[in-house]
């Protein structure tokens, strides 16, 4: 049977590496770092456990689907707790509006808040959901390999069908009228690190996910999913390698044969799947002159999307004000994307996004909240400036949440800072971007860079900065895309369900 190595233990791929391993490939991959679970990272902090990476967690079938193609029943491995009201958004005028995955809780609240919105709301409904269904048929499936890909005419369809030449913003603003409603509906766009008034309508089916099927929770830590993925992966066959550093892929008139560690081991294998970021994983792996396709002036000219800059903090006791998941909204969004995407600098006052796991499972921090508290960054500079001092942004955050009743100073037990400077060089990310290239404009949003390398055969990518995209549930997807692929290309068999 073929050999695969894969490079990087993220979501994408231990996604792939189940896959293939179940069905029968000989798999080993390495991961430099001591945890599986790339972004999705753990963090304790004395008696707070926090998870790095995604909290917000939606498509929990595309977990599950993971462990079940194996035969492992996945609750056995994962328990996802559903959070009907999930969001709480604050806004500075002292109003409130939760966002539910209850309909009927969603309209009563929109009567107050925004009565003519209340009329449209079922339409709305059924348009995100209409988006979302095309994206799920036409776009998360497919693995861009070739230019034949691309031109496919079932595609092109479906592309005229998503409002690919409206914006999130414009959309949002033809069934809400209140603005403060608009920027809670906006700030999806930050979940494929762009901007509202920039990323395609399509992304508004970000709503159906939270707002139709619903947001969850993995009982014990989200870090669960990558734990669940590297035990089933292991008990297929794989040997998943934690501390093991990938300093080359080994090619030979342009086809990939294998990889070459820190150490200076190789290990031969007929494919190479590259989990790692791919602008910047792929061109320090492969030597530019093989690969012409992404040679390094357009690595450069990439815009990259958004960052973080994240604080962990762990509290003495429970704030009243806290739910599982809230946002506390900045006076003028607009001058906060301006700052992010246009300047490129941090925001003077920012949005800000504060899980409180702890509220729906005490048990991960008995002591008391353990808020994992995130703002948008602007993307470190091309020379690799931060631009801030973070203990100087950080005491800023802290003051523009006292201003809505959130005291951290006072009850602040535990706390760590990470920087985009740490998501760079812990995961070795573009520039620290969260979601490799930004999805700014229609063309890096629907055309995702592809899965497979144009230059060197037998080598392929899965992750957040491919195709379909960033966050969790779509870097599974392209794990099992490419697994999948591979199996029809290689396998007649194909692996019993
Ligand atoms: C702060 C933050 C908040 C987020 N919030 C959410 C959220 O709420 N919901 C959501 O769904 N998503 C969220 N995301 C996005 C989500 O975490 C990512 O899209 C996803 O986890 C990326 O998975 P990936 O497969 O692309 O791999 P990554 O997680 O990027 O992992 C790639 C791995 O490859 C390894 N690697 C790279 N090069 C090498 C090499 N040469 N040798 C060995 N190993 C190598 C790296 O160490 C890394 O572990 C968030 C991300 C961050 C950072």
């Amino acid at each position: 049977m073929k050999k695969i190595v894969i490079v990087g233990g993220g979501l994408g791929g231990l996604a792939s590496a189940v896959t293939l391993a179940h069905a029968g490939f000989d798999v080993e991959l390495f991961e430099k770092n001591s945890h599986l679970g790339g972004k999705l990272m753990p963090v304790e902090l004395g008696n707070y456990r926090f998870d790095f990476g995604p909290n917000t967690i939606t498509m929990p079938a595309v977990f599950n689907q993971v462990i079940s193609q194996t035969g492992e029943k996945p609750q056995d491995h994962l328990n996802f707790i559903p959070l009907q009201s999930h969001t709480r958004n604050h806004f500075p005028d002292g109003s409130l509006f939760d966002f539910t995955s209850d309909q009927n809780q969603m309209i009563q609240q929109l009567k107050t808040f925004d009565p003519s919105a209340a009329d449209k709301y079922q339409a709305f409904i059924k348009e995100i959901s209409r988006l979302y269904r095309y994206s799920e048929r036409y776009f998360f499936p497919v693995t861009f390999q070739s230019w034949r890909d691309y031109l496919s005419p079932s595609l092109g369809f479906a592309l005229l069908k998503v409002r690919p030449a409206e914006s999130m913003h414009h959309f949002f603003q033809r069934y809400f009228t209140n603005p403060l409603l608009v920027q809670a509906f906006d700030r999806y766009a930050t979940y494929i690190g762009s901007s509202p008034y920039k990323a395609p309508a399509t992304f508004s089916m970000i709503a159906y996910l939270e707002l139709v099927e619903g947001v969850y929770y993995t009982k014990g830590g989200n870090t669960g999913i990558a734990n669940a993925f590297a035990a089933v992966a292991r008990k297929c066959g794989a040997q998943l390698h934690t501390n093991t550093e990938v300093k080359r892929i080994v090619t030979n008139g342009g086809k990939a044969q294998g990889i070459e560690l820190a150490d200076g081991t190789r290990i031969r294998a007929d494919l190479v799947i590259l989990n790692g970021d791919l602008l910047s994983a792929f061109p320090s792996l492969v030597a530019e002159s093989e690969r012409p396709s992404l040679n390094d002036a357009k690595v450069a000219a990439f815009e990259p999307s958004i960052s973080a800059f994240v604080i962990t903090v762990g509290l003495s006791e429970r704030l009243d004000v806290l739910k599982h998941h809230n946002v506390f909204f900045s006076t003028d969004y607009r001058q906060e994307f301006h700052d992010l995407f246009d300047a490129s600098i941090y925001s003077n006052e920012p949005t800000v996004y504060i899980s409180n796991s702890s509220y729906t499972d005490p048990s991960i921090s008995p002591d008391g909240d353990n808020l994992f508290i995130l703002v948008n960054a602007p993307a470190l500079t091309k020379e690799g400036d931060l631009q801030i001092e973070p203990e100087v942004y950080k005491e800023r955050i802290y003051d523009f949440l006292l201003s809505y009743g959130v005291d951290i100073r006072s009850h602040l037990a535990e706390e760590k800072i990470f920087t985009p400077a740490f998501i760079r060089d812990k995961f070795g990310s573009f520039r620290g971007a969260l979601y490799g290239p930004s999805s700014n404009r229609p063309k890096d949003a629907f055309l995702r860079p592809p899965n497979a390398s144009r230059d060197i055969r037998n080598l392929f990518f899965v992750g957040g900065s491919t195709h379909p995209g960033g966050g969790s549930p779509m870097v599974v997807l392209s794990g099992l895309n490419v697994a999948n692929n591979i199996i029809a290309k290689f396998k007649k068999t194909p692996p019993s369900q």
